[in-house]
């Protein structure tokens, strides 16, 4: 079984919904060392939204040097 769970040394966002009428679970680990997780269709949607825009393609944007 692959462990597909984020971590600080591999960070991205995860998502899993096993089937329609399954909770989406979600988590998410950024290489600025943020890390959130979600449960439940709404708030797995939110996160994701909020996860980029803070983090994740957000950092990609900025002109820090940090190396991804
Ligand atoms: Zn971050």
């Amino acid at each position: 079984m692959t462990d597909l769970t984020p971590t600080p040394d591999r960070p991205g966002l995860h998502i899993s919904k096993p089937s329609p009428t399954a909770t989406a679970t979600a988590s998410a680990v950024c290489h600025c060392g943020a890390s959130a997780t979600a449960t439940g269709d709404a708030q797995v949607s939110a996160l994701m939204a909020g996860w980029d825009t803070a983090h994740s393609s957000a950092h990609t944007k900025s002109t820090d040097g940090g190396t991804l």
